[in-house]
């Protein structure tokens, strides 16, 4: 177990939460190397070694550092990329690139060509107009890329709407039209600069159902099989995306990567002996479920204050500029005070951070011991989507990033200094 309580002190990867945070200093993410590589275990133990033909690219805008992505390398994962910025992060790692998948649904020409200089592995094709410069692209260096079309499948997914992608009303995808996605599955197969190997879908993030993920499987699967009988044309891959949740609170529960994957194989490998055709590769894009757990957020207390009769503030160290979750969409922590961790939740309380919005809170009404100024408070689950969007609102500097495993700490990510955050302001010569 990554978390443990001892002596009244939260342990996080055999590490001693107080003294991570009198070490590095707070507000302070903690990354346990442990919990990432048991989730990497259960893709390979329970997918890539049950099925053959099968890769899981690491959806790494969920939590993206130079040393993620060689741990992510060694586990023996692919890497999803939806930016410039985090295709040259992973180049920076030295990730294979042939490893490497690009999503996104308004990718530059700049980042296209990048991509294909460094010849990566795929592009995942999320609009008409992607294929043309992709092509234009290619002919211009004299290279062919491989790529899947994203489709939009069309189903409702049971997840805040702005973490849901698969419905038809989405800036993600190809809608499934006729007259849409036939001229362009052609043009793909027909080009010499592409290698079309399929259709991509990914319906929505945290879900704790396979609903969706089986509805949205059964549309790309007769569009596979449309392909077949329009062009006489199989695709050779199918990407069947992430979203697969994870537990923040209590409240959630989880399911593993099987519950969601195993039926999926069923579906997939009965609908190829039915049409007599060899399975494409499957790709799984799980993001969230590999970090998220993995990571804490360690935070001083500050100024508390009691507002008789109506609420009690507990402010931290910081806030919505190093989790923007609960205030993008009332996504819901549990958290502790890692000095206190064993004594009894008494208390009723708002976390809240020290932006200046009255929205930057990031617990409410969380059961907590007796906070005092100095404490040291711990968020849970703070390993996905926390780092890689955090913000330098209010001029906050953008945390540390330290990665834990049995008891040993080390830094991954420095803490940014002010000099940092100003480097690349400059006073022009009119207002001096
Ligand atoms: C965000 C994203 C994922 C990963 O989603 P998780 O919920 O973090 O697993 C996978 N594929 C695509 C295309 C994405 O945009």
């Amino acid at each position: 177990m990554d978390i443990e309580l001892r002596n009244n002190t939260l342990f996080f990867d055999g590490c001693n939460t107080v003294e991570l945070a009198e070490k590095y200093g707070t507000p302070l993410y903690v990354m346990s190397e442990t919990a990432i590589v048991e989730k990497c275990k259960e893709i390979r133990e329970t997918f890539l070694k049950k099925y053959e033909k099968t890769r899981a690219a690491y959806a790494s805008k969920a939590f993206l550092t130079l040393s993620m992505c060689k741990i992510i390398e060694r586990e023996g994962l692919c890497m999803d990329v939806v930016s410039g910025g985090e295709l040259y992060t992973a180049i920076k790692a030295d990730f294979p690139a042939e490893k490497i998948e690009f999503n996104g649904n308004n990718k530059s020409v700049e980042e296209l060509e990048l991509a294909v200089d460094y010849n990566i592995g795929r592009i995942i094709v999320d609009g008409l107009d992607e294929l043309g410069i992709i092509e234009k692209v290619c002919r211009e260096k004299g290279k062919k890329m491989s790529i899947l079309y994203r489709i939009t499948p069309g189903v409702k997914s049971d997840s805040h709407d702005y973490i849901v992608t698969g419905k038809k009303d989405s800036k993600f995808g190809i809608p499934l039209d006729d007259e849409v996605i036939f001229p362009a599955i052609e043009q793909a197969i027909n080009s010499k600069y592409v290698d079309f190997l399929g259709f991509h879908f990914h319906v929505g993030s945290q879900l704790h159902n396979n609903g969706s993920h089986l509805q949205a499987l059964d549309i790309a699967l007769k569009l596979i099989k449309d392909t077949k009988d329009k062009y006489n044309f199989v695709t050779p891959e199918l990407n069947i995306g992430g979203g697969f949740g994870i537990k923040y609170t209590g409240a959630d529960d989880k399911k593993p990567y099987a519950y969601f994957l195993d039926p999926m194989m069923e579906r997939i490998e009965n609908f190829c002996k039915d049409l007599n055709i060899t399975r494409p590769e499957i790709v799984i894009e799980p993001g969230r479920s590999i970090v998220g757990e993995a990571g804490i957020t360690l935070y001083t207390i500050g100024t508390i204050k009691d507002i008789k009769g109506i609420r009690k503030y507990v402010s931290v160290d910081g806030g919505m500029t190093d989790n923007i979750r609960p205030a993008l969409y009332q996504a819901v922590y549990e958290g502790v005070i890692a000095n206190k961790a064993e004594e009894p939740k008494t208390d009723v309380v708002t976390i809240c951070g020290k932006c200046c919005e009255s929205g930057d809170i990031l617990i409410r009404d969380a059961k907590i011991a007796n906070a005092e100024r100095g404490d040291i408070f711990a968020v849970f689950s703070t390993g996905a989507y926390g780092y890689t969007m955090a913000s330098n609102y209010n001029k906050n500097p953008l945390l540390a990033t330290v990665l834990v495993k049995k008891g040993k700490s080390e830094v991954i990510v420095k803490r940014q200094t002010f000099d940092h955050m100003i480097a690349n302001e400059v006073i022009p010569e009119s207002l001096k």
